[in-house]
């Protein structure tokens, strides 16, 4: 890990906020220029924030089973890929691996980090291409000039586009054939049976998982991602981040939310339900061509015209994803589950469309 960071953050000497200086609780904050007035109530909107999410994360370890030591959290994982990429990644000189079709903030982030982005599609039927990707790790690492290198190896799991989760297996073959870091946004986890790469942790000090509130925990707008790695590695996000990166707004959402896990599980048993069925039921279309199978609460369904359905839809009301011009997507979209009102409005729209 350390060969692999930028210099200037391993140098870094970050900055020291009041909540650092002063955790605990106290009866009087003059510590930090807040105004003392509370115009909103209920979350403690005029004070900072602990900038450590010190509560959150101990729900998170007790509820989620991530341990406290090994986590931080983001203003969604989107901060935490854009970290990644400013601790590791040298701009102009070094560069990333993506397996496309993915999650397109990898690209994004890159991109405005001036890092240069190298791919290696998945195939297909969306399964890691390990014939070209050891090829590609070799050679990369064998014309390495003093410039600059790879850093990171992205994989979604459960991907998005695709919905697919990769198994453990892959994962650690992944990890073991890689130098440098290897990133498993595992988004969308809670919708898999598939096991997660944490417990891969021990064994690969250069791995890192990213988690998220934002789908199945129902908080896309608290903004909460968890980066879930050795302590080495959090402690140099922890010396980069925004001090203040989660408001209290969205730490006592967080909190909340992880309160209420027994009926988030029961939400999320739910979603699997309509799965199957919105699965099933897409299936019988004669304008669905195949629906990809699904670790995640989306499919990725290739119909026969995916530009004329998705303007159809719209006209409806029906927002899909237009996803056709992806590698290996062709005429696809992606539907996410919705409520079983929802998902029947959509199959009846379906259905329409077929008669006309
Ligand atoms: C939705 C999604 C996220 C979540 O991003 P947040 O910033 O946590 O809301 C992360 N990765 C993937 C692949 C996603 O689809």
């Amino acid at each position: 890990m350390r060969e692999l960071l930028r210099k200037n953050i391993a140098e870094l000497k970050p900055y020291s906020c009041a909540r650092n200086d002063f955790t605990g609780e106290a009866e009087v904050y003059l510590d930090a220029n807040e105004n003392w007035q509370d115009f909103v109530g209920k979350v403690d909107a005029n004070r900072y924030p602990d900038p450590l999410s010190v509560q959150v994360r101990k729900a998170i370890e007790e509820k989620l089973g991530l341990p406290f030591a090994n986590t931080l959290l983001g203003n969604g994982s989107d901060e935490l890929i854009d970290n990644l990429l400013r601790c590791f990644c040298n701009p102009g000189k070094d560069s990333i691996l993506l397996m496309p079709p993915t999650y397109g903030a990898y690209r994004v982030f890159a991109d405005i980090n001036d890092v240069l982005v190298e791919q290696v599609p998945l195939t297909p039927d969306f399964a890691i291409d390990f014939p070209s990707l050891e090829a590609f790790l070799f050679q990369e690492k064998a014309s390495r000039k003093s410039g600059g290198r790879l850093k990171l190896l992205f994989i979604c799991s459960p991907n998005n586009p695709s919905g697919n989760a990769f198994s453990l297996d892959q994962i650690e073959r992944v990890c073991s054939l890689f130098d440098g870091l290897t990133v498993v946004d595992e988004a969308y986890y809670d919708f898999s049976n598939k096991p997660s790469a944490v417990s891969l942790l021990d064994r690969f000090p250069n791995l890192v998982v990213l988690r998220t509130l934002s789908k199945c925990w129902a908080l896309a707008s608290a903004r909460v991602g968890i980066a879930i790695a050795s302590e080495e590695i959090i402690a140099v996000f922890r010396s980069m981040k925004y001090p203040y990166n989660i408001g209290s707004p969205s730490q006592k959402l967080a909190l909340k939310a992880l309160k209420e896990a027994d009926a988030v599980l029961q939400g999320l048993a739910q979603i699997k339900e309509e799965r199957t069925r919105l699965g099933t039921e897409l299936a019988k279309l004669s304008c669905v061509k195949h629906v990809f199978p699904s670790d995640a609460n989306f499919f990725l369904v290739r119909v026969t015209d995916a530009n004329a359905l998705y303007h159809y839809l719209a006209d409806r009301g029906i927002i899909v994803r237009n996803r056709s011009k992806e590698m290996h997507c062709q005429s696809c979209l992606r539907i996410t589950v919705g409520s079983r009102t929802e998902n029947d409005k959509l199959l009846a729209a379906l259905a329409a469309y077929e008669e006309c």
